[in-house]
């Protein structure tokens, strides 16, 4: 049993204390973006109120507070992540950011008739990236296949894989169907063949704590949003050595050593990679979001979420016509489902007006949906500040829903 009392957790959330459509707010659309707690919310006021000013370039004590605020939060990350070098995580806007970072940064790695593997189950940016990698260098892209269960076919993957493997790219737990993927395994055996990885985490890292090293990935990337942090920052965690190879993703301030008309030589990292002013108060507060989720624990964070999802499968199964999307054995509290008979769209809109957000659509995983042969999903995302009173609204909503529409 949970030791933590679930209602001290909501009170650090303002946001969920509020009635939408004249009904008290039920939030599901975690996997889009999560809430932000009292903590992070007043160290964005705090930063902005005491420190604000830019890094890395005053003499001024305000500068140098900042500076110091920014590099501690990048301390925080290293050893969250527990990476062996500091030099090793880069501050990005997000994912996004930080896949075209390396997508980028191997377009004079990668050669005509390369391989990039991608899976069934990505997120439109973990996609899109490789494909204009591919179209730059005349690279193909090859993709693991999954099954009806959402989980991907890994004997398929072993066909895949061969010396013109370049880059694997996957997620770590896939946003529309909250399949957990098996990243070690994948990552070990595309080492085998001196393949680089990339491990997509914008789902995994507000539900687990990944460990790098241990994961020996090349690169992972995730963003604070996601994990009760601001938007627009994230992080890109990459392997020294890489990080050496590639290429600056952006030139300007704060990413050079020396400039000159005739040449300029490149800081040393993670700063080549961080050109321009930052998002500072982004990058310090992601730091106070993670100290907030590791004050709530993620062990505390994997049980309350386990059985929302075992409550909300169980709970959800009873409305008639009911089909889950993603089935598969590992999986985190992310559930889609569609509803026989209604669009996805509809039954989204009339839930909002009692109060229940969830996601509907395609949910930047189009090639998912064409699997399935459907036009979009209902999804209800958990976190660890909901509730099985929020599981029972969701069940009531939809079933009203149904009503309703059919
Ligand atoms: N990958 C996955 C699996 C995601 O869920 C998301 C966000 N929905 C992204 C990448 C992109 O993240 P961002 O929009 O924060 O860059």
């Amino acid at each position: 049993s949970l030791t933590k009392d679930i209602q001290d957790i909501r009170a650090d959330f303002p946001i969920l204390n509020q009635e939408v459509n004249g009904k008290p707010l039920v939030y599901l659309d975690n996997g889009a973006s999560s809430q932000k707690p009292k903590a992070v919310i007043d160290a964005i006021t705090k930063y902005y109120t005491e420190i604000n000013a830019n890094i890395h370039r005053g003499v001024h004590t305000l500068s140098q507070k900042a500076t110091d605020a920014y590099e501690e939060a990048r301390k925080k990350l290293q050893l969250h992540f527990n990476a062996k070098h500091l030099e090793e995580i880069i501050f990005t806007k997000g994912t996004t950011d930080g896949i075209n970072l390396v997508a980028n940064g191997f377009t004079s790695l990668v050669k005509e008739g390369d391989e990039i593997i991608v899976s069934a189950m990505e997120h439109h940016s973990n996609i899109v990236p490789w494909q204009m990698l591919c179209e730059r260098t005349g690279a193909v892209l090859k993709v693991i296949p999954m099954n009806q269960h959402g989980e991907l076919i890994m004997e398929d993957y072993d066909k895949l894989l061969s010396e013109k493997t370049k880059l694997v790219a996957v997620n770590h737990i896939s946003n529309a169907l909250g399949t957990i993927n098996p990243i070690k395994e994948i990552i070990d055996k595309a080492h085998q063949y001196e393949a680089v990885v990339l491990i997509d985490g914008a789902q995994a890292t507000p539900h687990v704590k990944p460990d790098v090293q241990e994961l020996n990935c090349d690169f992972y990337v995730c963003s604070a949003h996601k994990m009760c942090g601001p938007t627009g920052v994230g992080i890109l965690y990459g392997k020294e050595e890489w990080l050496n190879i590639i290429p600056p993703y952006q030139g300007g301030g704060e990413m050079i050593k020396e400039v000159s008309f005739e040449k300029t030589t490149y800081a040393c990292l993670p700063h080549k990679f961080e050109a321009g002013t930052p998002n500072i108060a982004g990058g310090i507060v992601f730091g106070i979001a993670l100290d907030y989720l590791n004050s709530v624990g993620f062990d505390y964070i994997q049980q309350q979420e386990e059985e929302l999802l075992n409550y909300a499968t169980q709970e959800l199964n009873k409305i008639e016509g009911l089909q889950f999307v993603g089935t598969a054995r590992e999986k985190t509290s992310v559930i889609s489902f569609n509803i026989q008979g209604c669009h996805p769209y509809d039954v989204g809109t009339i839930v909002d007006k009692l109060g229940v957000a969830v996601r509907t659509g395609h949910h930047c995983a189009q090639p998912i949906m064409s699997f399935f042969n459907i036009p979009g999903t209902i999804r209800a995302s958990f976190m660890f500040y909901n509730t099985k009173e929020d599981v029972d609204r969701l069940v009531e909503a939809l079933q009203k829903a149904r009503t309703m529409l059919l």
